[in-house]
C-alpha cells in the first residue's frame, strides 16, 4: 500500500516542505492550518485546506481531535506531524492508531518509551550505548539527589524526563543550591510537559552535539551519517553541519553502530534522530535523547547523501521496504545549516513577530533555502520564531562557509528583525573556521562580542 494522501499537523516551513514531497511522490496534500496562517505560503500551495481552529496551538496545530476529524473527513490516509507540536505526542499517536489515521513516524508505543529520556537512556543501556553518567531513574527525593550528586559531582545537570526544544534543563553548580532547584524544576516540568519526572547528569563542559540520523522501514535500519550541531545558544541549535569537522573515521562508525543498536533494541520505525554528546578531552561520546521526528536539521544530511528524507518517511508510511542498502548511503562534501530566526541578536534574541515587507532570497550552485516566507507574509506572534533554514553544499567546509556566506550576503529579510546578520557574524570567527569548539562557543562569543559588530 502506498499513500494517496496525507494530512500535515504543521505550519511554516516544514509544511511546506512535506507538501514538496508529496508533489513529487503524486500524494495528494491537505494542510490543516490555524486561522493565522490562512494566507500563509503553505496554505496556497497544497492540494487542499482546512482551517482547524484559531491562532492559539492548543486550539489548533496541538487540537488532536481536531486533526483527526479532520483527517477523517477529507480521506487522508496519513497525518505527516512535521517537528514539535504534536510530533512526539504518543496519546495523540495512539489516537490515530485506534481511529485508523496512519501516522507518518514510528508506533505510540516506540514513542512513548523513547519520549521519556529517562526510559530510553535504561534502552540505550541495555542496547550496549553509553549514557551520560548519572542516576540511574527518575530522582525520587533531595536524598536521593544528593546521593546522585556525591557520584557525579558538581555542577551537574537535572534534566526533565519529558523535556525537548532545549527546554526543562538546568544547571546545579553547587551543593547549597539543589534541593531548591530540584524542587523548582520539578514544578516547571510539570507545567511545560505535564510530567514532573527528572533524572540527574553529570554537566560536561567541553562537549559537541553530535547526532546520527537513521531510518528504517522496520525491517532494515540504516544511518545517514552524522551531524554536528555543536553551534547552540541556550541549549538550542542555530548551526548544523554535516560532516562534523572533528571526528574520526573509529568515533563516526561507533556512533552510526550505536545509533543502529538502539533502534534495533526498540523496533523502531521511519526517519529518527539519535543524540550523542562528544567529548572533546576524552573523545568518548555518550547518548542523550532519541527524536522520534523529523528534526530541523535534516537537510544537511539531505545534501551530503542525496536523499529526501521527506520521501523516505512517507515511503515507509506506506508500506514500502527501502530500496537503498548502507552501502548506497555515501557521504559526498559539506552542507552547514543556518536557522533563521526572526529575534533580535541586539536584544539577548527576543521574538520580532510582524510583517515582511520585502524578501530577497539568495540563489546559485549548492544553495538551499527552505522556507514558507514571501514579501507580505506576516510572522504571527504565537509560533516558533524561525521562518527559515539556508543550507549549503560544498566540496568540502570551507567552501560550504564561503557560500553560506556569499548567499547570506544576497538575503534580504525586511520589515522584521533576523538572525540573518548574526549568522554572518558567527561563520567569519577564526573559531567557527577552525572547527575546533564546544557547545559554549556562542555564549563565549557573546561575552566578548565586539559593540560595533553590525
Ligand atoms: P531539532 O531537535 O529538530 O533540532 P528542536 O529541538 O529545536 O529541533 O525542536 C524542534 C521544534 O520543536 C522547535 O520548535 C521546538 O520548540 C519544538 N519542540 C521540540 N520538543 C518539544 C517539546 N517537548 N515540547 C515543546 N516543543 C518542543
Ligand atoms: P532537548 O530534548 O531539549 O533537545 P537534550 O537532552 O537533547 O535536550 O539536550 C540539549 C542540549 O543540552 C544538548 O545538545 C547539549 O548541548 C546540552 N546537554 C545535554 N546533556 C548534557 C550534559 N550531560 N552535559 C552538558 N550539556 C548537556
Ligand atoms: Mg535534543
Amino acid at each position: 500500500m502506498t499513500l494517496s494522501s496525507v494530512l500535515i499537523a504543521n505550519r511554516g516551513e516544514i509544511a511546506l516542505r512535506v507538501i514538496r514531497a508529496c508533489k513529487e511522490l503524486g500524494i495528494r496534500s491537505i494542510i490543516a492550518h490555524s486561522e493565522a496562517d490562512r494566507d500563509s505560503l503553505p496554505v496556497r500551495l497544497a492540494d487542499q485546506s482546512l482551517c482547524i481552529g484559531p491562532a492559539p496551538a492548543k486550539l489548533s496545530y496541538r487540537h488532536a481531535d481536531a486533526l483527526i476529524a479532520a483527517a477523517q473527513g477529507s480521506g487522508a490516509d496519513a497525518i505527516h506531524p512535521g517537528y514539535g507540536f504534536l510530533s512526539e505526542n504518543a496519546d495523540f499517536v495512539a489516537l490515530c492508531e485506534t481511529e485508523g489515521v496512519g501516522f507518518v513516524g514510528p508506533s505510540a508505543e516506540v514513542i512513548r518509551r523513547m519520549g521519556d529520556k529517562i526510559e530510553a537512556k535504561k534502552i540505550a543501556r541495555r542496547a550496549g550505548v553509553p549514557t551520560v553518567p548519572g542516576s540511574d531513574g527518575a530522582i525520587a527525593d533531595h536524598d536521593e539527589a544528593f546521593r546522585v550528586a556525591e557520584e557525579v559531582g558538581f555542577p551537574l545537570l537535572i534534566k526533565a524526563a519529558a523535556g525537548g526544544g532545549g527546554r526543562g534543563l538546568r544547571v546545579v553548580k553547587a551543593a547549597e543550591t539543589l534541593a531548591g532547584d530540584l524542587a523548582e524544576i520539578m514544578a516547571e516540568a510539570e507545567v511545560a510537559f505535564g510530567d514532573p519526572s527528572v533524572y540527574i547528569e553529570r554537566y560536561l563542559t567541553d562537549i559537541r552535539h553530535i547526532e546520527i540520523q537513521v531510518v528504517s522501514d522496520g525491517t532494515t535500519t540504516l544511518h545517514l551519517g552524522e551531524r554536528d550541531c555543536t553551534v547552540q545558544r541556550r541549549n538550542q541549535k542555530l548551526v548544523e553541519e554535516a560532516p562534523s569537522p572533528v571526528i574520526d573515521h573509529e568515533t563516526r562508525e561507533g556512533l552510526a553502530k550505536a545509533a543502529v543498536a538502539l533502534c534495533e533494541e526498540v523496533g523502531y520505525t521511519n526517519a529518527g534522530t539519535v543524540e550523542f554528546v562528544f567529548d572533546n578531552a576524552t573523545g568518548e561520546y555518550y547518548f542523550i535523547e532519541m527524536n522520534t521526528r523529523i528534526q530541523v536539521e535534516h537537510p544537511v544530511s539531505e545534501m551530503v547523501t542525496g536523499i529526501d528524507l521527506i520521501k523516505l518517511q512517507l515511503n515507509i508510511a506506506g508500506g514500502e521496504k527501502l530500496r537503498i542498502t548502507q552501502n548506497d548511503v555515501r557521504i559526498r562534501g559539506h552542507a552547514i545549516e543556518c536557522r533563521i530566526n526572526a529575534e533580535d541578536a541586539e536584544r539577548n534574541f527576543a521574538p520580532n513577530p510582524g510583517t515582511i515587507q520585502g524578501f530577497r532570497a539568495p540563489g546559485g550552485f549548492g544553495v538551499r533555502l527552505d522556507t514558507h516566507i514571501e514579501s507580505g507574509s506576516s510572522i504571527p506572534p504565537f509560533y516558533d520564531s524561525m521562518i527559515g533554514k539556508l543550507i549549503c553544499w560544498g566540496q568540502d567546509r570551507e567552501e560550504a562557509i564561503e557560500r553560506t556566506l556569499r548567499a547570506l550576503s544576497e538575503f534580504t529579510i525586511e520589515g522584521v528583525v533576523t538572525t540573518a546578520a548574526f549568522h554572518r557574524e558567527v561563520l567569519n570567527t577564526e573559531t567557527f573556521r577552525s572547527g575546533k569548539f564546544n557547545t559554549g562557543f556562542i555564549a563565549d562569543y557573546m561575552e566578548d562580542r565586539p559593540h560595533d559588530h553590525r
